[in-house]
């Protein structure tokens, strides 16, 4: 490993050639001076930092956001906030993480940061901008864009959830589907085991990307899904709470934390989400009182559904 190994075209099965032998980061670098609420889109006067891209960049003239290739040793925060110093002068080290935001390719993946700070600093460009600007969210889509920029916009703006996962219900479920041994239980089951093995499946496979949820009516979202209008939102991040005797762990993914749930009495969980976020149980009491905070759940055997759906 070392500083500048991820400088390369990788060929693409998709068809295309990227940049970056590990991938690529970006920042979606958001100024407000206060913080967002979870789980609505960004107001639309929020300004965002774009890069009018230098011309002899790939597709060059277009506007897009600070990044690039992501080094072997780098997650995709330290990629995006290094390129946005490198690009842009702007140090965001210090801003909230709002979750991420992942376009898989057959052989590459592009991460997107989301990430809020409480006022512009000033910007300076180096060789690979034209111009620097802070652009209202709903002035971007007038621009011209870079194509991959243009298709992840509208997830980068829409709805993002915070999904809050009880490790113990998961990983009891994942038990449980496992002893029943049916065949179709099979893919469900396949996250069983270690919390070590949740985190990977949930890093790999949820956060940074949309799923389902069920809208109106009722919010819990195990029911039959063809009976509910579905919408899609963006798993931001996601909030691992774990028991004792396991509170010594940790995600090597940014957008996936592990906390100590040791103290977490379910007023103390609720306290910790709002309306728009997702928690991961089928504790009744706890069911109930989600949904007098409009806070959605999902079952942990829904869970493991997405989880096999989506490996
Ligand atoms: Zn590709």
């Amino acid at each position: 490993m070392a500083d500048g190994d991820g400088n390369g075209w990788v060929v693409c099965r998709c068809g295309h050639r990227h940049w970056g032998r590990y991938g690529a980061a970006g920042l979606f670098l958001l100024v407000s001076a206060e913080p967002f609420p979870p789980g609505s889109p960004f107001p639309s006067d929020t300004q965002v930092l774009l890069q009018h891209r230098a011309l002899w960049s790939h597709q060059g003239g277009t506007w897009g956001l600070p990044g690039g290739a992501r080094d072997s040793h780098e997650d995709a925060v330290t990629t995006a906030l290094r390129e946005a110093m490198e690009e842009t002068g702007i140090d965001a080290a210090g801003g909230e993480l709002l979750g991420l935001c992942r376009t898989e390719h057959i052989d590459w993946a592009y991460e997107t940061v989301l990430l809020r700070i409480g006022a512009a600093p000033p910007t300076r460009t180096n060789r690979e901008s034209l111009e620097l600007r802070w652009v209202a969210l709903s002035d971007v889509p007038e621009l011209t864009l870079h194509s991959g920029f243009a298709a992840v916009l509208p997830t980068l703006t829409g709805r993002r959830a915070r999904l809050v996962v009880r490790a113990a219900e998961v990983l009891a479920a994942a038990d449980s589907g496992a002893a029943s041994g049916s065949s179709e239980d099979n893919g469900v089951a396949r996250p069983a085991g270690s919390l070590a093995t949740l985190l990977a499946a949930l890093s790999a496979t949820i956060v940074g990307r949309p799923i389902p949820l069920p809208t109106g009516g009722s919010r819990h979202a195990d029911g039959d899904p063809g009976a509910n209008a579905l919408e899609s939102v963006l798993v931001a991040q996601i909030e691992v709470l774990v028991e004792p005797p396991i509170v010594f762990v940790t995600s090597a993914d940014p957008g996936v934390l592990a906390v100590d749930a040791s103290r977490l009495t379910i007023d103390r969980l609720l306290a910790r989400v709002g309306p728009g976020d997702v928690v991961v149980t089928a504790d009744p009491q706890l069911v109930r009182a989600a949904d007098r905070l409009r806070v959605a759940t999902i079952t942990p055997g829904r869970l493991l559904q997405l989880l096999a759906a989506g490996g």
